[in-house]
């Protein structure tokens, strides 16, 4: 069983599209995000500060946009349209889940496509969906990322590959889906959620397994096949009350008996989260060499 290193893997992108910021800057051009964060929840206050961080070590500016949890849907559509015509943003990031008085279907809606970095976007989600040009969405396709490369490195293959993917999000699972089952990657496809009804029975069928529910430990090694590759989206905080922050992470795998199974699987921390800001970094530098 070999532990896929998101950190190392996620380096090499991150020195690309610093290498990337370099040029952009000899001909005047700096990119730059706009990060926008609604309210004070304390897991998007640390997804936003490690995003910034990763921003400035490649040299990307980021233009920090901190709202109070209640301000209204009105103000922050005045924000968009404002950071939509300013040439200096080339990309706008509006940290998700907003505050329930927010739509956020609205929200996103009214990011240009052009500056959707998230590739949230209905515009970017139909590209996507079309095999067409345009943002990806970051942790999908950050998991595509590192299954190339295991690819690449190793004798595996993902043409004809059967890959379960447990989760139907919107931001995860279903694009993942779509990604996965495009010529390029040539996957065959299984998308699990909370109305399959016996899930244990689609996983033991995977190649590759990959969990996106938001469930601590809900892939356990029984429900594994001998060999598969078990990617790890899961970054759930479970209280420990003796830990130095009140709790630890842990992903949807239960890592220790699953690892008996597999080939290849993520660690969380330090598997898919990497990748996801490293896709970031490169949107954004797409983003800024399109210009605004
Ligand atoms: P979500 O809550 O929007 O969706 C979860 C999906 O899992 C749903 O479609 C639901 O049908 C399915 N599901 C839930 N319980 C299930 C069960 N018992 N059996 C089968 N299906 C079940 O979550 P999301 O936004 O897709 O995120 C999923 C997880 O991934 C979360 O832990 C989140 O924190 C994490 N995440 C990590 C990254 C990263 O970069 N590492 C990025 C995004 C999300």
């Amino acid at each position: 069983m070999t532990i896929i290193d998101g950190k190392t893997m996620a380096q090499k992108v991150r020195e690309d599209t610093q290498q990337r910021t370099a040029a952009l800057k000899k001909k005047g051009v700096t990119p730059c995000l706009a990060v926008v964060l609604v309210g004070e929840d304390p897991s998007s206050l640390s997804y936003v500060t490690g995003k910034e961080k990763a921003l400035a070590e490649v040299g990307i500016d980021s233009r920090d946009i901190r709202l109070t949890a209640n301000t209204t849907e009105e103000v922050i559509l005045s924000l968009i349209a404002r950071l939509n015509a300013d040439k200096g943003v080339h990309g706008i990031l509006v940290q998700l889940p907003l505050p329930r008085h927010i739509r956020e279907s609205v929200v996103i809606d009214a990011i240009a496509p052009k500056k959707d970095v998230d590739g949230f976007h209905p515009i970017s989600v139909g590209n996507m969906v079309l095999g067409k040009k345009g943002f990806l969405p970051c942790t999908p396709n950050g998991i595509v990322y590192m299954l190339k490369e295991i690819e690449r490195k190793l004798a595996f293959s993902l043409s004809g590959a059967h890959a379960v993917i447990v989760g139907r999000s919107n931001i995860v699972g279903r694009p993942l889906g779509i990604l996965l089952s495009q010529k390029s990657v040539n996957a065959t496809i299984t998308i699990c959620h909370t109305g399959t009804r016996n899930l244990s029975e689609m996983t033991l069928q995977a190649d590759i397994l990959i969990a996106a529910a938001g469930k601590p430990a809900l892939i356990t090694g029984d429900m594994v096949k001998n060999g598969a590759v078990v990617i790890d989206v899961g970054v759930n905080r479970v209280s420990v009350p003796t830990a130095k922050k009140g709790y630890r992470l842990c992903g949807d795998v239960d890592f220790d008996s699953t690892a008996k199974k597999a080939s290849f699987i993520t660690p969380v921390p330090g598997g898919v989260g990497p990748m996801t800001i490293a896709m970031l970094l490169r949107n954004v530098v797409d983003a800024a060499e399109m210009g605004t």
